[in-house]
């Protein structure tokens, strides 16, 4: 069973992990997406996580694997229909996840209408960093996050810019799925995403709030 761990080195089983796509404009634009009317939700199984120091081991049925550093939310104490105004304060902590998509795998099936779990969900597809206490995040949405790549800098965006803040992601997914202490919550990338290839270093960051490397199997 895949473990998610607060700094405090309270651990919690991870339940579901739900997804938000095309959360943020600039992103939507590099893949020549529509913006949604509402949000985009997919999952992702926790058999997927790996913790900082993983290997990724990209699939054979793939040729184009996409790095998508996005803020992650551990749910603490969950619950069905959340309001807004009480969504932060169920969650346990605040980190920094890689959402890894198989991006010609995830064209295909798009066009053909068919659900991505194959280019989403794959063993390795979700390294999840440490959560640190959600009370020593002041305002999630006032949140740097940087991926780099073989120390190159690759995707630098800020939580201002998401369509959907936080606490209206959690009251949304709320009102679908009734939301479980251990659930994780990936809340969309911002503009950068790009390929990496076998043996590829991969640090993603969100300053003052979690730090998470892994790389690629050669
Ligand atoms: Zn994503």
């Amino acid at each position: 069973m895949k473990t998610a761990r607060i700094t405090t080195g309270r651990e919690l089983p991870i339940g579901k992990i739900l997804c938000i796509g095309r959360n943020y404009v600039d992103h939507i634009r590099e893949l020549g997406n529509e913006t949604p009317s509402a949000p985009v939700v997919f999952m992702k199984p926790a058999s997927s996580v790996i913790g900082d120091g993983g290997e990724i081991v990209i699939p054979a049925y793939s040729a184009n694997c996409h790095h998508e550093a996005e803020l992650a939310l551990l749910v603490g104490h969950g619950g069905k229909n959340i309001p807004e105004v009480e969504a932060l304060a169920s969650l346990a902590g605040y980190g920094v996840a890689i959402d890894l998509t198989l991006r010609d795998v995830q064209d295909e099936l798009k066009k053909k209408g068919l659900p991505w779990d194959i280019a989403k969900g794959f063993d390795t597809a979700c390294p999840l960093s440490e959560f640190v206490p959600a009370e020593r995040v002041g305002d999630p949405q006032q949140l740097t996050i940087i991926m780099t790549v073989n120390g190159e800098e690759r995707q630098h965006g800020n939580t201002a810019l998401m369509i959907n803040p936080v606490a209206s992601i959690i009251s949304h997914l709320s009102t679908i799925f009734t939301l479980e202490p251990g659930d994780v919550i990936l809340t969309g990338t911002p503009a950068g995403v790009s390929r990496i290839v076998p043996g590829d270093r991969l640090t993603a960051e969100i300053p003052g709030v979690a730090m998470l490397r892994v790389s690629v199997k050669a």
